[in-house]
């Protein structure tokens, strides 16, 4: 069984992707270049004292609904003013064009951030590193064919109050949640999956590293990788990630706590 519902026009998205992420104030650019798919990425600087955003998606191939997000997010402006943001569409263009999850050479990329066989994922660390940021919070858009609802991992330090539970109710009135109490053989509460940096092992992850666990364990204090359930309509799946990202757009933009320069 695999996915079988509506590709990725990949070609459409790219002539999109320049004019979008330039119209909401990004420099754009690409950090790898894939037997002739173009790894591309999107940087906005933020106001003084404001935070950064990390914003990635298309590593799984056969889950189109995360570019379409990201890209509606920066046509509609729905990123948070004044956060600086850092985005990658498209970290797996071949398999989005083939509309498979894997990579057709590499595999699943998104068991790679350790092993780093895979010039994308190679390409992608040093493009982080180049940037040399630390991010506040970083969101990765996916999908799941097999789930019933919307779920979300929830990676934040311990003793920070996560967006997991917002970011679910934004999601709820859309597509619903995925209710089971074990989803990918990790324990869930109403659609919420949780861990706290050093505490996830590769093998719990079938000996690989995902994005996630990479910006977790170092990069960012609060990573949330949401999952919209592909047995939805496109459309459907499209906005329940603009939700999450409304959910992600609000926090960071409302006034720091008293004594708190961020707002976890
Ligand atoms: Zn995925």
């Amino acid at each position: 069984m695999a996915y079988t519902g509506t590709a990725l026009n990949l070609t459409a998205f790219e002539k999109s992707w320049e004019p979008a992420a330039s119209g909401a104030g990004f420099r754009t650019g690409i950090f790898g270049q894939e037997e002739g798919l173009s790894l591309p990425f999107a940087v906005r600087d933020p106001a003084p004292g404001a935070p950064w955003l990390y914003l990635s998606t298309g590593i799984h191939g056969d889950e189109p609904a995360g570019p379409l997000a990201l890209l509606a997010a920066l046509q509609e402006n729905l990123l948070p003013a004044g956060a600086g943001v850092v985005a990658f569409p498209l970290l797996n263009p071949e398999g989005l064009r083939a509309n498979t999850r894997e990579h057709p050479q590499y595999g699943d990329l998104n068991r790679d951030y350790l092993a780093l066989s895979s010039p994308h994922v190679r390409a992608h660390l040093a493009c982080l590193k180049k940037l040399a940021l630390r991010y506040d919070l970083a969101l990765c858009l996916h999908e799941d064919w097999e789930s019933a609802g919307y779920y979300v991992y929830e990676h934040v330090e311990r003793g920070k109050p996560g967006l997991g539970r917002a970011i679910l109710e934004a999601a709820e009135p859309i597509c619903g949640l995925d209710l089971a109490p074990v989803i990918e053989d990790r324990p869930a509460d109403r659609g919420l999956i949780s861990s706290r940096p050093g505490t996830v092992k590769p093998e719990d992850l079938g000996g690989g590293w995902a994005e996630a666990l990479y910006l977790g364990e170092g990069l960012c204090p609060a990573v949330y990788t949401v999952e919209a359930p592909s047995a939805r309509d496109l459309d459907t799946r499209v906005n329940a990630h603009l939700a999450a990202l409304k959910v992600v757009a609000d926090a960071l933009t409302k006034p720091a706590p008293p004594g708190c320069t961020r707002w976890h």
